[in-house]
């Protein structure tokens, strides 16, 4: 079979450069040979390791606050617990053990997982035999039901546009070929009227990124809370707005070349969570919690005293490394944000603490904040 990077060539050759998103899609989910298509990237052996991989206590912990989420709205039978790129289905398992002591939550639960890649849907019926497990491939196909909905670093994997700062114009970063191979190149400078609030917070050949793929999933997230309830409880690394080039490969890993080998690395880039509150505006999004702060809040000293009574030596010490690892300032425990979204009213998840109303969100996003 053609290599994908050969066949990405002949494709620019013919109609052209394209996107950043359009590179990103294909090397992340084209069929045959796309990164998320063709394997399971997760672990020691892969490329990346995410939170529940590391501990059971970070899908124990997001369990009881989703459950409790659903006490606080009067726990609602049937409902949906859905997860946007479940991985190897680890959150969910731990999630759904954790919520075996609150009574009735098992038996009004039908699970929901959004999933691109057939390998980690194998991998996710496996963790997950004998539950009540639905797949879907996007999030508008999620039922209309009330929602407890979590995501943990599936928005950074969806693809990404660049923009480039020209005066009062925008050139876009496109993936095109030099000397044959592919690389990276910026288009002729146009007006772009949906990026006319960013001139005042981005400085000359400054880089805005746009997230386009997120808004049809933010949608369906709100189409489904703010009628029938629930909430969307969303980790991943980034931050309030976005902040420069931040588009970056991960292989064996360590940072690689993202055109070097197409299909052959992750590809992701920061998270902007201001841009996904405002792409469900009929919802009330909490403050951007630190990981570390959120995982405090909801107890894993406790839990990590408790759990690592019985172990003795290196596993003790490989017990707490992990807590260390996802909550410490240093680790994962400030780059990764926790951002929740409920009706308008509805109280939000333990952990977490309601933002600004929802129209103030617009508002500090015009003033760049
Ligand atoms: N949440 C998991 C895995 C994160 S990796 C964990 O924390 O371990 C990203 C996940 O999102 C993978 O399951 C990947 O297959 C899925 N994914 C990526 N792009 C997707 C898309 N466009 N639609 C659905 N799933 C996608």
């Amino acid at each position: 079979m053609t290599p994908l990077a050969d066949r990405l060539a002949a494709r620019i050759a013919a109609t052209g450069p394209m996107t950043l998103a359009e590179y990103m899609l294909e090397c992340l989910l084209d069929p045959q040979q796309g990164y998320y298509a063709t394997r399971d990237p997760l672990g020691a052996a892969g490329d990346f390791t995410t939170a529940p991989e590391i501990s059971q206590i970070f899908g124990e912990l997001a369990g009881l606050s989703l459950a409790q989420s659903w006490l606080d709205q009067g726990a609602p039978a049937p409902f949906a617990l859905a997860e946007l790129g479940p991985g190897r289905g680890t959150l969910m398992a731990d999630i759904w053990r954790a919520a075996t002591i609150v009574p009735g939550f098992h038996a009004a639960a039908h699970i929901h997982l959004v999933e691109a890649s057939d390998p980690l849907r194998a991998a996710q019926a496996r963790a997950l035999r004998g539950l009540p497990v639905i797949w879907h491939a996007r999030a508008d196909d999620l039922p209309d039901a009330p929602l407890w909905l979590i995501a943990n670093e599936f928005f950074d994997a969806l693809p990404i546009r660049q923009f480039q700062r020209a005066g009062p114009a925008w050139r876009e970063r496109v993936v095109g070929l030099q000397g044959g191979r592919l690389a990276i190149g910026l288009t002729d400078p146009a007006p772009r009227p949906d990026l006319a609030d960013r001139l005042t917070d981005t400085p000359e050949s400054g880089i805005v990124e746009l997230r386009p793929a997120a808004e049809p999933v933010m949608a369906a997230i709100e189409a489904r809370i703010a009628t029938r309830g629930g909430a969307a409880v969303l980790i991943d690394y980034g931050d309030w707005g976005s902040r420069g080039d931040t588009f970056q490969a991960l292989r064996g890993h360590a940072f690689a070349d993202p055109f070097a080998d197409p299909g052959q690395a992750d590809l992701t880039a920061h998270v902007d969570f201001a841009a996904l509150a405002r792409a469900a505006p009929a919802l009330h999004a909490s403050c951007l919690t630190p990981q570390g702060v959120w995982l405090d809040r909801l107890g894993i000293r406790q839990r990590t005293a408790r759990l690592g009574h019985s172990l003795q030596g290196s596993a003790r010490a490989a017990h707490d490394a992990a807590t260390h690892r996802l909550t410490d300032g240093a680790e994962m425990g400030n780059l990764f944000k926790v951002l929740a979204l409920v009706q308008v009213g509805a109280p939000m998840p333990p952990g977490l603490e309601p933002g600004p109303e929802p129209d103030r969100v617009r508002e500090t996003q015009k003033a760049g904040g």
